[in-house]
């Protein structure tokens, strides 16, 4: 007989919790959770329908990362430090092998980074999946979009790209197959928490790209009130990425690519040498442009300007 809700939380989603700020966790009607003083509480919450943010038939631990995974990444864009999570979990049956492996999937992740599932729904119904992550950062030190100002330098972290390059390659019946570094990529995508941090306080804005660098980069110059210059030949390309597909196709997924959940942040001129030093160690950042005065995105080649669709953030509108 196939567990029921009970059996299903208890015993999947009721792991006891290292963290001491959690005074009660699952199991009561709400949590109890013990904010540090002197910080404020960051929130974001995120929904993956199957068949719209999943494919059907994805491996199941997959899953339960991403799940999470999309709300860290906004978190660590707001330069965060993770704490606590919620997950609404819809589900068409009680199918005890698909949850485990989901439930794998999200506590790796969550214990990966010290984040502790204080609650929850769990319902029959389409597979929907919805987590709110929840942090804190101290005020002042918290990274926002509206901050970028002309003269800064426009960064984009890590390789941007793959994860839209491996999804292409499921999308055309390629294997969910964890040695090909594409789909691994688009499957277990690693929120930048690292990252976040170091930017907090030190960047002028940040944001995380998860629907492509080019209208992520307009949505950060609007909210700025700025423009951007962006320049393509700067594009991290990685050797994963340079593989596979043509320069065309490349450009393609570093430019409208989502799924990747890399940073993308501006920091001051002056500042940006010392910036990169600290940084040496830890997730690879690539200068890619700069802040300018005006509004949308100015895409330049070899110096040279060039119409790229959905550059200006007014093809949005
Ligand atoms: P209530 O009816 O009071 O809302 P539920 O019966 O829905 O409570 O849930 C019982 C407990 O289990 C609550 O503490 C809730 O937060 C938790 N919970 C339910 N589903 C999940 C889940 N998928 N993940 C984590 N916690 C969950
Ligand atoms: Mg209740």
């Amino acid at each position: 007989m196939p567990p029921g809700e009970f059996e299903l939380i208890e015993r999947y989603f009721s792991r006891s919790t290292p963290r001491r700020d959690v005074l009660l966790g699952v199991g009561d009607d709400a949590a109890l959770l013990e904010m540090p003083p002197g910080r404020v509480l960051v929130a974001a919450t995120d929904t993956l329908v199957e068949g719209r943010h999943f494919l059907p038939g994805a491996p199941a631990e997959s899953v339960g990362h991403q799940a999470l995974a999309v709300n860290l990444s906004d978190l660590a864009a707001m330069g965060a430090e993770p704490a606590w999570a919620l997950l609404s979990l819809s589900i068409p049956s009680a199918d005890e092998d698909w949850v485990r492996r989901f439930a794998d999937g999200l506590h790796a992740l969550a214990g990966h980074h010290g984040v502790a599932l204080v609650g929850g729904d769990t319902v029959r119904g389409p597979r929907v999946i919805t987590v709110t992550a929840l942090g804190t950062v101290e005020p002042g030190l918290a990274l926002r979009r509206d901050g970028a100002q002309p003269g800064d330098v426009l960064y984009v972290s890590g390789s941007p790209g793959e994860a839209a390059a491996g999804l292409e390659r499921l999308g055309s019946g390629a294997p969910f197959d964890l040695a090909d570094p594409l789909v691994r990529r688009y499957l277990y995508a690693e929120p930048r928490l690292a990252l976040g941090r170091a930017l907090a306080g030190r960047a002028t804005a940040a944001m995380d790209v998860s629907d492509g660098l080019l209208g992520d980069l307009g949505k950060l110059c609007a909210a700025s009130g700025v423009a951007a210059r962006l320049d393509l030949d700067r594009l991290p390309v990685s050797s994963a990425l340079a593989a596979h597909g043509t320069l065309a196709d490349r450009e393609r997924w570093v430019l409208y690519g989502g799924d990747d959940y890399e940073l993308l942040f501006t920091v001051p001129a002056p500042a940006a040498m010392a910036f990169e030093a600290t940084l040496r160690s830890s997730v690879p950042v690539t200068r890619i442009g700069a802040i300018e005065a005006g509004s949308g995105v100015r895409c330049l080649r070899r110096g040279v300007e060039e119409r790229v669709e959905g550059s200006g953030y007014d093809h949005f509108a």
